[in-house]
């Protein structure tokens, strides 16, 4: 029987099916499967270095044979795996992994890997700490010239299978596959045809033919996703108008005078696109991204009084009650004398309150509702909603944006997002948003002072919290956990509460907070902060939106290694509120390694949300930079957002024009290209709801 692109791997001759079984834990079950199972990356000879190129502290890659391998448990329970490599041309270098001790079993005497990694001098040799590793084939060499393509394995099966089969395949099969392009869409943005590409990044002749064939696959995995989100954006914007809002001069200006503040350029720059988007009856959809304590709630008090001078409804969410509680009432103190009603909505209304205010609501004597984004989800109809601001939206992406619909417009939303992101990502995640983004700091803000404390320090540094403290200021110390983990060296809020109550802070009011208590007593402990009842609170990471309490200026976190570089900065937001300057001291695990170590340098050196948020995105992967449910992205194949973040642009325009020409990508030309749409992110578009 002739093989087709659906015949089974297993059935091939140089594959069979034990290693057919291999295969499919790789996911790889057909022909097809296998041609777009794309090579991680490619070796190039020229790549390695050799022993006597090594310096310290800087990366490279070496190539050996693995001489010995020992493992060490410490009575603690701590473990390291060393592994001593033995250069190709010369020389040994060591390699040690502390805490993952499945890394020797991985690793084999005699096996030949590529490490890449740090080398740090010991004096007589080198060390890397951490490497990665690739595991090569016994006896292979690599080729002087042709890169060679290096894939992702599964235990038993080696680069050389996936290599043969491959080569049994391509011959036949690359010229048999059907472009998602025209020959002409080809030619206009310089892509390689799919057979070409297919050909050219399993066996490239050299490294710039490799990367030809990889930008054509990035491009197409990206524009898909991006014409997913153009439709979905085309088809909520014609379903139904939005309240052509104006800001005229004498409006603008009112405003203005009511916010009361010097405002800066990103503030005005943000608020004139707020201006021009409410301006159309089309839907407002746009996130303003800026770090805690840009301005942000400002320019979205503007919003909301723009649409209240409008003859709306304006709707501001936040993520906990406390802080709609104190939303409500800096805009009830900023809107005194005016006539404008401002209501606060949250769950501990009595259920008459409640129900007496939905009724106001719903006639529109009440112009602005702030409230938490769970109660005003339900139930609650507006008369003539205009806007909707939801804020600090930390789990943000295209799915799960709030359904507030007004009856017979649909309201303009503007999304406020503290976590600041790198452009590429924000792109692709809010897609189908515009973004807005504010950099500069109000002036005389002051930096956080941020210190790496060591051990030793630890003491003293409790002694400053103590006097800070004493000065009237409150307290943070945050740890990674509910509960200490004493293997792995991780704090936990309930024994570190104990531990300072009864020793280094002892005498000073402490409350503990995390996300195991129970929510009546997490509110009134929040609220005892906020009141200044508390002095010092000790918490898991739950503080990082729930909470601004502009006395609160000092912070502690402990085993800060454990926590995501964007996280720390976030945290690092919550005692930059105010007008006293805020001190951090983050303090790492014993058995910090050397990322984790240059994750915390980073933070105490840069103060810009923008750039950690860039540097916490190439240290761990876009993936894992907010999570990829929190971001609601699709994991993407080939694509990265880091690394190709000027394809994301590119074709994101490309995306929004195709869609503005053919809103549901109708013309035969573009069928295949619609039905990989589909078959990808059907669900973000229901392409059939519209009849
Ligand atoms: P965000 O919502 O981005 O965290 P806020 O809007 O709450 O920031 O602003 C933080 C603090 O800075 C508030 O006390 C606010 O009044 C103040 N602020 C905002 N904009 C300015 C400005 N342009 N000049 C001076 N202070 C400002
Ligand atoms: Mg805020």
């Amino acid at each position: 029987m002739a093989e087709t692109l659906q015949t089974p791997l297993e059935s091939l001759a140089c594959v069979g099916s034990l290693r057919g079984n291999l295969f499919k834990k790789l996911g790889l079950k057909r022909i097809s499967d296998l041609i777009f199972f794309f090579p991680r990356e490619y070796l190039e000879a020229a790549d390695h270095h050799a022993y006597h190129q090594l310096q310290n502290d800087c990366r490279s890659s070496i190539v050996g044979t693995i001489d010995s391998i020992d493992k060490r448990f410490s009575p603690d329970g701590r473990s390291s795996v060393g592994v001593l490599l033995k250069v190709d041309n010369g020389g040994f270098v060591r390699l040690v992994w502390f805490n993952q001790p499945f890394r020797a079993a991985a690793l084999e005497r005699g096996g030949r890997i590529q490490a890449t990694g740090v080398a740090k001098s010991t004096g007589i040799s080198f060390e890397m700490r951490h490497p990665d590793v690739i595991k090569l084939d016994t006896d292979e060499e690599i080729a002087a010239g042709k890169p060679k393509p290096i894939y992702r394995l599964t235990e038993g099966l080696q680069q050389r299978h996936i290599i043969d089969a491959l080569s049994a395949v391509l011959p036949t099969f690359a010229d048999q596959l059907q472009d998602a392009f025209s020959a002409d869409f080809l030619k206009q943005h310089n892509l390689l045809a799919i057979g070409e590409a297919i050909r050219q990044i399993h066996f490239p002749e050299n490294l710039e033919q490799a990367h030809q064939a990889r930008h054509r696959f990035v491009f197409q995995e990206l524009l898909v996703y991006q014409l997913a989100l153009a439709i979905r954006r085309s088809k909520l914007a014609t379903r139904q108008a939005a309240p052509a809002i104006e800001g005229s001069g004498t409006i603008h200006h009112r405003i203005l005078k009511r916010i009361g503040l010097q405002l800066t350029g990103d503030q005005q720059r943000v608020i004139e696109d707020i201006r021009e988007d409410m301006k159309k009856p089309v839907a407002m959809n746009r996130l303003l991204q800026g770090d805690v304590g840009s301005g942000k709630t400002a320019v979205a008090q503007y919003a909301m009084l723009l649409a209240v001078a409008n003859g709306y409804q304006a709707t501001f969410m936040a993520p906990t009650e406390i802080l709609a509680r104190q939303h409500f009432e800096r805009m009830k103190s900023s809107l005194s004398g005016a006539q404008c009603e401002v209501a606060l909505l949250v769950g501990s209304l009595s259920n008459a309150d409640k129900s007496d205010l939905q009724h106001q609501i719903a006639l529109g004597t009440v112009d602005i509702v702030i409230g938490t984004q769970a109660l005003l989800s339900d139930r609650v109809e507006f008369n003539k909603l205009g806007l909707v601001v939801i804020d600090e939206q930390h789990k943000f992406g295209v799915a799960q944006r709030a359904t507030l619909r007004g009856s017979e417009f649909q309201p303009h939303y503007l999304v406020l997002s503290a976590t600041p992101i790198p452009r590429s990502l924000a792109m692709t995640a809010f897609g189908d948003l515009d973004v807005s983004t504010i950099r500069e700091k109000p002036a005389g803000r002051e930096s956080v002072n941020t210190y790496l404390g060591s051990n030793e320090q630890m003491a003293s540094w409790w002694q400053f919290v103590r006097s800070k403290v004493n000065e009237g200021r409150q307290a943070y110390v945050i740890t990674p956990r509910v509960l200490s983990d004493e293997a792995n060296e991780i704090a936990g809020a309930e024994q570190t509460f104990r531990m300072l109550r009864d020793g280094e802070l002892a005498g000073l009011r402490i409350g503990l907070l995390h996300g195991k208590i129970d929510a009546a007593v997490k509110n009134e402990t929040l609220q005892q902060f906020a009141n200044g009842e508390i002095d010092v609170l000790v918490a898991t990471t739950v503080v990082e939106v729930g909470i601004d309490v502009a006395n609160a200026t000092i912070m502690t976190i402990l085993d800060a290694n454990r926590l995501g570089l964007a996280q720390l900065h976030q945290l690092r937001g919550r005692i930059n509120r105010g007008i006293h300057r805020g001190y951090l001291c983050v303090f790492a695990s014993p058995s910090v390694d050397v990322t984790e170590q240059e994750k915390l340098v980073a933070l105490s050196k840069i103060d810009d949300g923008f750039e950690l948020a860039e540097l916490d995105m190439k240290m761990r992967g876009p993936g894992n930079l907010i999570g990829t449910q929190q971001t609601g992205l699709p994991p993407f194949r080939i694509a990265d957002l880091l690394r190709d973040r000027s394809v994301v642009e590119e074709v994101r325009w490309i995306a929004r024009e195709m869609i503005a020409n053919d809103s549901e990508l109708s013309d035969p030309q573009w069928s295949r290209l619609k039905q990989q749409v589909v078959s990808r992110h059907g669900g973000m578009i229901d392409f059939g709801d519209v009849g």
